[in-house]
């Protein structure tokens, strides 16, 4: 068991470091910001969903594309890049789409959100780590009869795969959410997984890591950005940071989220991952907030209740690496959570905005495997839409990569 340096302490960098630790080895966890859980993981749609994992590149997606590049859908933008790994991601991506590619992905995906939730399990027993966790259930909302149809065939197949999913009325579902009957969207009907968990990853990152340093499981080095490797005939044999110092590791694993592009430039492995852009708005949770987690598939809004807060998370805008948010997006957001759930996100004063840059492969499944150019260097990043759902799994398979 050697020195393993874990580069980022998002929820993957942090679930790595807590699993390479109980197996014996002496973690250093790194961050750039002065604290754990600031990345794409500060202020996500909070849902642990076990059962959905469904990748992006789909056959419905391909159907919707000529409306995205055309501007028309509000929740979906891409800019446009003429670089060559723009195109190459697209065109990995829609190589993706076709049905049987979109179904392995999703069920690769979905049997490292089961790998999660029992590493989850373990962790909950094992540490007193309060995240605002909780077994919520999540109700997919279907605005119309088509989209309606099309998730059946998707509940029968996750059914099989030892899911609990349910197809239900509108007014079933109100049984199951009382607040939905004040929901001004369309409902043709829902799914409804009872299995689904939420909790905060921010605060996971904060506890967790505070855990592990109160019990000497690792060390950390936070506000301090890594810039390059120090490498031997191929082995890496150390850090180096912005400032010119170095780490002496016998091991890395980059869990740098959508930063990896510029860490690991030279490695061909980084240019599968690219900025996914979303936004979320927290407020206050008043009475008039659903409990139960809710997704607006036509919308493509995530409402969930964290605690004493309400969250609704969306939009995904494929951008430039490093090109910052748009400020005007949170107004798309808000009108669009506004549009189904009035009056609850009006007060602006009480208003959390937030925006952060999905890691996002074209499979949607994430990178999680040794360098291949660099010997004792892995990467553990590009889990997209549900890094934080994959977080524990995909930590246990970079230790089972480093046995
Ligand atoms: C709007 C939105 C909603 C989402 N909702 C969900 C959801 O409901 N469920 C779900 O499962 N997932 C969700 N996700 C996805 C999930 O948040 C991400 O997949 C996940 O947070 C990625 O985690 P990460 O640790 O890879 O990256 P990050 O959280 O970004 O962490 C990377 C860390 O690496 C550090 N870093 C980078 N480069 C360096 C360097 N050179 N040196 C030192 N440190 C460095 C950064 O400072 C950062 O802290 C959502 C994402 C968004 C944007």
């Amino acid at each position: 068991m050697g020195r393993v340096a874990v580069i980022g302490a998002g929820v993957i960098g942090v679930s790595s470091a807590y699993l390479l630790a109980r197996a014996g080895h002496d973690v250093t966890l790194i961050d750039a910001a002065g604290e754990p859980g600031t990345g794409a993981s500060a202020g996500n749609a909070a849902q642990l969903s076990w059962a959905y994992g469904d990748a992006m590149a789909s056959p419905a997606l391909l159907k919707h594309l000529p409306a995205i590049a055309m501007g028309r859908d509000p929740a979906i933008r891409i800019h446009w890049q003429l670089d060559r790994d723009f195109l190459r991601w697209g065109l990995k991506f829609i190589a993706n789409t076709p049905f049987r590619r979109w179904w392995n992905n999703t069920q690769d995906i979905l049997r490292l959100a089961e790998q999660s939730r029992y590493e989850l399990a373990i962790l909950l027993k094992e540490t007193d780590v309060e995240f605002d966790y909780r077994v919520a259930g999540k109700l997919h909302l279907y605005a119309d009869r088509q989209s309606f149809a099309a998730a059946h065939s998707s509940v029968v197949r996750k059914n099989a795969l030892g899911f609990e999913q349910r197809l239900l009325t509108r007014m079933e579902a109100e049984n199951i959410e009382p607040a939905l009957a004040a929901y001004q969207g369309e409902i043709a009907g829902a799914v409804y997984t009872p299995d689904d968990a939420l909790g905060d990853a921010a605060e996971f990152c904060r506890q967790l890591t505070a855990w592990m340093i109160g019990r000497g499981q690792v060390s950390t080095f936070f506000g301090r950005r890594v810039s390059s490797f120090v490498q031997t005939g191929g082995v890496l044999t150390g850090l180096r940071f912005e400032d010119r110092d170095e780490l002496h590791v016998d091991a890395a694993v980059v869990a740098a989220g959508p930063q990896i592009r510029s860490l690991v430039s030279d490695l061909p492995e980084a240019r599968d991952i690219r900025s996914v852009r979303g936004y979320s708005l927290t407020i206050p949770r008043s009475g008039l907030a659903p409990s139960v987690s809710l997704t607006d598939v036509k919308r493509k809004l995530a409402f969930a209740a964290i605690g004493d807060r309400f969250r609704v998370a969306g939009l995904a805008d494929i951008e430039r690496p490093g090109a910052g948010f748009d400020v005007g997006r949170f107004d798309t957001l808000k009108l669009a959570a506004s549009a189904v759930l009035p009056d609850l996100f009006d007060r602006s004063d009480e208003l959390t905005r937030w925006s952060g840059e999905r890691p996002m492969t074209p499979t949607s499944k994430p990178m999680i495997a040794a360098s291949r150019r660099i010997k004792g260097l892995y990467i553990n990043a590009g889990h997209g839409m549900l890094g934080w759902t994959l977080a524990l799994g995909s930590a246990r398979r970079v230790v089972d990569l480093l046995r």
